[in-house]
């Protein structure tokens, strides 16, 4: 089966939804600065979230340290209480000493980081404030906008519906280059052979290649991989 005509004609819908999507996405000044607000506000409210999630297992495990630490304080503690030697005792004191330093080092750097906690959420709560507030701003407006481009919404609907058929002519192995080709290629995955020149690259095509072109209805351009057709067997 020649494949030509249902490739030529993915390639013209291809060409089209590229088109189309330009123009549903050249928003006014207003509305592209809204969108980009939109864009660096789910930035920054996902970074805030990370880093405060970072800073909560920060937390948990300086608190598991620290419950730790005081339980070894307790110990020092009561072992203070019931030594009853000179010897035993300054031992006993030491050891306090020690362990009253241990905990306060996970007390502190806890301490710290359960403000930074704190202020990290205020700044989260009013930054998703902010990116819900403009999401619907945007919303609003991108809602018109897509009412005031009806036509090119309905075309991309009716494209987007002509092209699974199409593919479904194809198969999937072909499909795949193709659409590797459309993308790699700058939409240009078929091309016409003009002059014996391949008019994807402008290589000249080898003479053995030009005459399997004339037996076969499609070929790939050996220096582009581009697919081929000859203008006759359009
Ligand atoms: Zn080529």
């Amino acid at each position: 089966m020649n494949f030509l005509p249902v490739l030529l004609e993915l390639q013209a819908i291809h060409d089209n939804l590229t088109i189309i999507q330009r123009d549903l996405s050249s928003f006014p000044p207003e509305m592209a600065k809204l969108d980009t607000d939109l864009k660096t506000l789910v930035r920054k409210v996902e970074g805030l979230s990370k880093n405060l999630e970072e800073s909560r297992t920060n937390q948990a495990a300086l608190s598991k340290d620290l419950i730790q630490a005081q339980k070894l304080e307790d110990l020092a503690r009561t072992a203070l209480k019931n030594s009853t030697q000179k010897i035993q005792y300054t031992a006993a004191i030491r050891e306090l000493d020690e362990r009253e330093r241990q905990k306060s080092a996970f007390a502190k750097p806890l301490k710290d980081v359960e403000t930074r906690i704190q202020s990290m959420e205020i700044e989260l709560a009013e930054c998703t404030a902010l990116r819900d507030q403009t999401k619907e701003e945007f919303e609003e407006i991108h809602r018109i906008f897509m009412a005031e481009h009806e036509n090119q919404v309905l075309a991309r609907e009716k494209a987007l519906a002509r092209k699974v058929e199409l593919e479904a002519k194809l198969e999937p192995v072909e499909l795949g280059r193709f659409n590797r080709l459309i993308v790699g290629r700058h939409g240009r995955a078929v091309v016409i052979v003009e002059n014996g020149t391949c008019t994807g690259c402008r290589t000249k095509l080898r003479g053995p290649l030009l005459a399997q072109l004339r037996e076969k209805s499609i070929l790939n351009c050996e220096s582009c991989s581009r697919i081929l057709y000859s203008p006759a067997k359009v």
